[in-house]
This record gives structure tokens, sequence and C-alpha cells, in this order.
């Protein structure tokens, strides 16, 4: 059954808005006791009493039992809206929602969608975050989720004069999100610990640990320990998400696992963009060790995540065109892509553009999706890389505005250029040196 089949037939047939992930996934940051159904809808704190008394507290809040029953009855849970504005393009475009639902058993979602809302579920697949340790403070990040913008914040003070950051992301230093300090007592590190002892590692189909970046945190080498200790106890798939940056020890990662894993790790521009954007990153380094993952008899599989910011355009079908070199070479599962589309900072989406240099990006990713789609027998695109390659093509064409809070457009552009002039004086880098392309549109902001 292909995606759009899948759509109609299992999902739309539940209801209009039903999603797997609702109930059977969860990301969950345990540094600040955050909770999310996926990375899209925004998390929310579980409460600590709760998760102390009932562990399964950490997945089964509140809010998304309410999300839930929305889900049940046909109606769209606010929280989910990065679904809702691919699916209101209206040309067939594949939203998450099918995505992440189709990787669950029919039967699994049949009971998803007739499950008691007051019921806890137990998770399919979760994605754990320990800390926010980081060694990189990407562009597109923030102090919640790194330890090296907390530096940048707390050496070089707020970013100043940005008008359109609600949510205050490049203002302070985000404490909310580190709680506890590494060896003090975590009481939702010990709620995850406690389910995981006593049945996820039984129902649990995949752990993905990111984080910050989680090969720096202790925990996830406690959790290796774990499977390699308790080796044929758990057939839990493990996966984690790398930024595969200088101090990420991926000998020690190979040589700690017993079963092959999964990895996951971040990219989408090309070389001195690739280290603009991810400021941290070491390009040849990177390239080093996905060369050595792909041929890692312990490593399942590989992919990449591309984060599509307005800044990665310029080169992201260049770096795609590698990805594709590495599939050539070593065959299509060697490694595979997602496009992930940001809209939150707004300001640094691609909708930031005019209309010439975003017609310009649609074309240039057009001719390459035409390219490789006509390829013959043989070809190295999956179904998933080609619908994700098309529906950023309608999203640059037809999609005005990040998300439906969003400031408008002097604003975001006051903030582009505010935040760029900020970042390469603490960075010490160049934004039009390194994206050329966009000088004039730059420097007439
Ligand atoms: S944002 Fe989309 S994929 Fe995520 S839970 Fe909501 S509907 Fe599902």
């Amino acid at each position: 059954m292909n995606d759009l089949e899948f759509k109609h037939k299992i999902l739309d047939t539940k209801s209009a808005s039903f999603c797997g992930a609702k109930w059977y996934n969860a990301t969950i940051w345990l540094g600040s006791g955050m909770s999310t159904s996926c990375h899209h809808p925004p998390a929310h704190l579980v409460d600590i009493e709760e998760a102390k008394r009932n562990p399964k507290a950490i997945h089964n809040t509140p809010q998304k039992k309410q999300d839930r029953a929305q889900m049940q009855a046909g109606e769209r849970p606010p929280g989910c809206e990065y679904c809702w504005k691919i699916e209101d393009i209206k040309r067939d475009n594949i939203s998450d929602r099918v995505y992440k639902s189709k990787i669950y058993k029919i039967e699994d979602l049949d009971n998803a969608f007739t499950t008691p809302v007051h019921e806890d579920v137990n998770l399919k697949t979760l994605e754990i975050s320990f800390d926010r340790t980081c060694q990189f403070a990407c562009s597109y990040c923030n102090p919640a989720f790194s330890s090296t913008w907390v530096r940048d914040i707390k050496s070089n003070g707020p970013y100043a004069n940005l008008q359109s950051d609600g949510r205050n992301h490049f203002t302070h230093d985000h404490n909310s999100a580190q709680l506890y300090k590494f060896g003090e007592t975590n009481p939702y590190i010990e709620a995850f610990f406690s389910w995981w002892e006593s049945d996820l590692h039984k129902t649990l189909d995949e752990l993905r640990i990111t984080g910050g970046e989680p090969l720096m945190s202790g925990y996830t080498w406690q959790l290796l320990d774990w499977f390699k200790a308790n080796k044929g106890k758990s057939a839990t798939r493990l996966a984690i998400n790398s930024n595969l940056g200088k101090d990420v020890d991926v000998d020690r990662l190979l040589s700690s696992v017993d079963q092959p894993i999964d990895l996951y790790t971040s990219n989408e521009s090309w070389a001195t963009q690739a280290e603009y954007i991810r400021d941290g990153l070491e390009w040849d380094l990177w390239i080093d060790n996905m060369t050595k993952l792909i041929y890692a008899d312990k490593i399942r599989s590989l992919h990449v995540m591309c984060t599509i910011n307005a800044l990665c355009l310029e080169s992201l079908t260049e770096f795609l065109d590698l990805l594709v070199a590495w599939k050539t070479k070593h065959g299509k599962e060697a490694v595979s892509f997602t496009l992930n589309i940001l809209r939150f900072p707004s300001f640094q989406s691609a909708l930031v553009f005019p209309d010439e240099i975003r017609n310009k990006h649609k074309q240039k990713l057009q001719t390459w999706l035409d390219y490789h789609v006509s390829r013959p027998v043989g070809q190295f695109l999956h179904e998933h890389e080609i619908n994700h390659t098309k529906r950023l093509i309608d999203y640059l064409d037809v999609v005005k505005t990040p998300h439906s809070d969003t400031f408008d457009m002097p604003r975001l552009h006051n903030d582009f250029k505010q935040f760029y002039t900020q970042y390469d004086l603490r960075r010490g880098k160049n934004l039009v040196e390194t994206f050329p392309e966009l000088t004039e549109w730059y420097n007439g902001l």
C-alpha cells in the first residue's frame, strides 16, 4: 500500500485527524521533564509527582489524552499544526501523520483508536534525551538543547533586537531545560529507568536516544551497558542520534553494542555552508565518520535528517547529490534522508525569501528530482525521499508563512539580519562570504 492509499484506507477511515504517533510514539526530554508525541507539537511539562507515582506518566500526560480524544472525534489538535499545514496544501501531500502511523501494525492502530482515553498506553517507539550536553551550537538550535548555546548566551549576553522570537529562544540560558546536574537524582530519569526495567524493554519496538549530543551523556553509555549486560533480554531496536562531530567516539560506540543499531545524523548543506549553519561541525570529520559507519557491520541503517532552513537551500541539492553518490556506490539502503521543514525560529525559515529566490530554489529542486526520478532501473531514491522533496517544492510554492502565529515579514527580515549579524560576531563567521548568492538580498535588509 503506498503512502496515499494508507492515508485514505487506514487513517482517514478512522477519522480525518487520527495519528498513531499520539498513542505509540513520544519524544521525552528527561533533563527538563518535557514530553511530546512527536517532535512537531510543542512539548509540555510532565507532572513530577505523577512521574514518581506512575512512571508511564512521562508519556501518558493529560495533554496527550486530550489530543487523543480530539483525534478519535476527528478534530485537529492545534499542536499538530505542522501536519495540518502540509495537508491543507491540498495536492495529496503526505504529512508526517502518515509516516509516523505507517510504522505500526494495522491492528495496533485499530486498538489505539478504540482505547478509552483515560487509559495509559505502552509506547512502541520512543525518542529520549537525557540531557542537553552538546559540543555544537547550530543556528536553528537554542540553549534548551545545547550546552554550547548556553555558553554563548552566558558569555555574550542575549541576542538583541529580535522581534519575532516570542519564545525567547535566544535571550536566556533556559535553565529549566536542565533541572538536575549529572549525578543528582533526577526523578524523570528514575521514572524512565524504572519503566524500562519493568516493561518498556519488553514492549518497545524502538528506542532512539537523542540529545544534546547523546554520545556525550553518561546515561547513554549506562543504557548501552544495560544491553550488553542483559543480552537477549530485550528485542528493542536501538537507535542513536549523533552529530558525528569532534568528541564523538564512533569506535567506542561500535565496540559498545552487540546488536546492530540505527544511526541518525543531521546535515543539510555542503562543506563551509554546513559548518556555518551547524556551528561546531567539521565537514571532513563528518564525512570520515559517515564513511566509517557506512562500512560498519554494527550499523543496521544510516539516516541523515535535513533541517530545511533558509540558508541550506543554496547547496541542498549538492548535499543530496553526495547522499545519492553514497547510495550509488553502496546500495540504495546504505543511507537515507528526510527533509524536515523548519518552522521555528520563523526568521530562519525558507519562507523569509522573496519570490524570486524561493522560485530559483524550487526550480533547482524540481530539476534535481526530475533527473533522479527519471533514472532507469535501480533508482536510488526511496518513496519517502521523493515525497519529501515534492512536498518541499510545494511548500516553497504555496505556503506563505512558517506557522499561524508568525509575525509579519518585515519583522522576520529584521530578525534575520539582526540574528546573523550577531551570530557572525560571536562565532567568527561571515554570512555573505559563506553564502555569496545572498549578498544583495541580505545587504538590502
Ligand atoms: S504533528 Fe503530525 S505526526 Fe506528530 S503527532 Fe501530530 S499528527 Fe502525528
